[in-house]
């Protein structure tokens, strides 16, 4: 029953023909043009002279035939699969594998933060984007971050209750478990009742972060406590129980979601948060005013297949459509994973992204992202910037024409905002046996979020992923704070469809995600670039070593074959750095012999099916 993946097995595409929709927004005619893609040479299973040198597990199996679960952690897995194997949904899976994570993988995401939630409904076969997002207090000033007309340093603004915004995960859990869901609240919350209560073995890696934030994590009281018992930091294996997250839930299992948002619990949360060193505003009125936002879904077509993923408040649908759409206008088919200049035409179009994305995106409920930045010329424009074997030396966001709805903030006077993002955060990803698919992002932000502990979990410190300077020279930036607004993301939970054939329902293929902050858009990108361009199985795509290229340096995986292209990138003229990469790559491929699960072998994460 235990289904490792690392081989996908056969897959094929063989695209002669490459075709470029977008549907995100609604497009014009004579933009459904196919660009200059000639062909995809795509072989399954090719080798890899680029291959991971840092493998830890080599997990092979064979297909699942009813459903999959693939987490970050082996009991949140586990857990799900027992949901799963009882008849439960994937809404139902869901609940569990959130309050386990929030257990087991306290440091990436749980009931303290936000979220983002993909949902295919295989009997309707209706795609849902739901919006989890935290909010920043309605009390919250544009100036948040700023000391004396200064930004303050990143960890000024992450630790204590400034950063805190109004978490949304337990209530996106909670709806969709009232629309979706087929089993008790109250029994899906129990494995995680029951592991807070009787103990789970602290993960290496657990182990590992608690360790490197050991600092941080001392100078709050609660934090302290909890992973430093008797003043030393949690060791792997060690058992640790957290009646206090159990209290929580046993509350939550009662009352329901809802009853997070009201006293005692949020009372709690307001409290830690203003009497903290480095108070924030949140109060009742924010979590009385919060709300899930089921959102436009955000797709488009990219080699015959539908790609769907999250747009604002995430960037992610932008990034990834510009990003295939810009590579779509450049002769990458004809290249493959083992060539620099492929990667050098990826980087390219990812600098260019970036640059975009700064400037553009942020809130829809504040701002409108101008459809024109993925027209089919405005595409081929950015693509045509590009010099084959040669760096860029400056990349500017492109000209956005003017949206006719676009608010105050004219795209014109809009500046590029700076809002660090660090990589914690979980993808996971669960298929029913009824074919219903959630592929969701999940997170506190930063490793351990603000390091505030209340009542046996931590709270967010996602209001740092807004612009930390609200405006400058040249005016407004988008994603500035303001009241009620949730900061703009990169997390992109994203779900792949064949083309539908002529009298043929749309089928799922792909379902994947990642943590890593604003490189998610890389990992999801670059793995769809493998695993539809080149043919790749799931598993090897995950595996692959980073090239990464957001802002002009070239970032090479650190310990990887990657770094054989030191060389040849530096005579293009760029910037090189190896550096460790995180990803936590989870994802199902619907194959026509059952489903495959996949998990980044740089964590723990594992997949389970049957
Ligand atoms: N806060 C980030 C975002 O929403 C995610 C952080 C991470 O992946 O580590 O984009």
């Amino acid at each position: 029953m235990n289904h490792w993946s690392r081989k996908t097995g056969a897959l094929l595409t063989a695209t002669l023909f490459i075709f470029y929709i977008h549907t995100g927004f609604a497009q014009q005619a004579s933009d459904l043009i196919a660009p200059e893609f000639s062909h995809s040479a795509s072989k399954a299973d090719s080798p890899t002279a680029l291959s991971q040198s840092t493998s830890t597990k080599a997990p092979l199996l064979s297909p699942a035939k009813e459903f999959m679960v693939v987490t970050a952690h082996p009991l949140a897995t586990q857990a799900a699969y027992q949901v799963l194997e009882s008849g439960g949904s994937a809404i139902d899976a869901m609940v569990t594998v959130q309050t386990v994570l929030g257990l087991v993988e306290p440091q990436s995401s749980g009931l303290g933060g936000g979220a983002f939630a993909l949902y295919y409904d295989a009997a309707k076969k209706t795609l849902s984007s739901f919006d989890g997002r935290e909010t920043a207090p309605l009390a919250a000033p544009s100036d948040l971050f700023m000391r004396e007309d200064q930004a303050i340093g990143f960890f000024d603004a992450v630790l204590g209750g400034l950063s805190v915004g109004t978490p949304g995960t337990v209530k996106l859990l909670g709806e969709l478990h009232a629309r979706f869901g087929t089993q008790s609240w109250e029994k899906l919350l129990l494995p995680a009742i029951e592991l807070a209560t009787k103990g789970f073995e602290v993960s290496p890696r657990l182990a590992e972060s608690v360790q490197r934030d050991a600092e941080r994590l001392k100078a709050q009281a609660g934090a302290r406590a909890y992973f430093f018992p008797d003043d030393r930091p949690l060791q792997t294996g060690q058992l640790l129980k957290n009646p206090a997250y159990a209290a929580s839930l046993s509350y939550l299992a009662k009352q329901g979601a809802q009853a997070f948002y009201k006293p005692p619990m949020s009372t709690a949360i307001i409290d830690t948060v203003r009497q903290s060193s480095n108070p924030g505003t949140l109060s009742q009125a924010d979590f009385d005013a919060y709300r899930v936002i089921q959102r436009k879904n955000y797709c488009f077509m990219f080699l015959g297949y539908e790609i769907c993923t999250m747009g604002p408040p995430s960037s992610g649908g932008l990034a990834l459509e510009q990003l295939l759409g810009i590579l779509s206008f450049t002769d990458l088919a004809e290249r493959n994973a083992e060539d620099p200049l492929a990667w050098q035409l990826i980087a390219e179009a990812s600098r260019r992204v970036f640059a975009d994305r700064a400037k553009y995106v942020a809130d829809p409920d504040f701002f409108e992202t101008p459809e024109s930045l993925v027209s089919k010329t405005y595409l081929k424009k950015r693509s045509m910037e590009i010099t084959p074997g040669k760096a860029s030396q400056q990349v500017l966001p492109g000209e956005a024409e003017k949206s006719t709805e676009s608010n105050q903030s004219a795209s014109s006077t809009l500046l590029s905002g700076n809002s660090p993002e660090q990589t914690s955060t979980s993808h996971f990803v669960i298929v029913d046996a009824q074919g219903n698919i959630l592929s969701m992002t999940s997170t506190i932000e930063n490793a351990f979020g603000s390091r505030l502990w209340v009542n046996g979990f931590l709270l967010n410190n996602e209001l740092t992923d807004f612009s930390f300077l609200p405006k400058d020279a040249q005016g407004w930036i988008a994603n500035r704070v303001e009241p009620g607004k949730r900061p703009r993301s990169s997390m992109s939970p994203t779900l792949v469809f064949h083309q539908p054939a002529a009298n043929k329902m749309k089928q799922p293929y792909l379902a994947l995600g990642s943590p890593g902050g604003s490189r998610i858009i890389n990992f999801v990108g670059h793995s769809l670039i493998h695993i539809l361009l080149w043919g790749d199985s799931m598993q090897n795509a995950f595996d692959r070593p980073h090239i990464i290229n957001r802002f002009g340096k070239m970032e090479l995986e650190l310990n990887t074959s990657a770094s054989n292209y030191n060389k040849a990138f530096q005579t293009m003229g760029y910037e090189t750095a190896e550096v460790d990469i995180n990803s936590g790559l989870h994802g199902v491929m619907f194959t026509g012999n059952g489903l495959l699960g996949a998990a980044d072998q740089r964590r723990e994460g594992m997949a389970m099916g049957r």
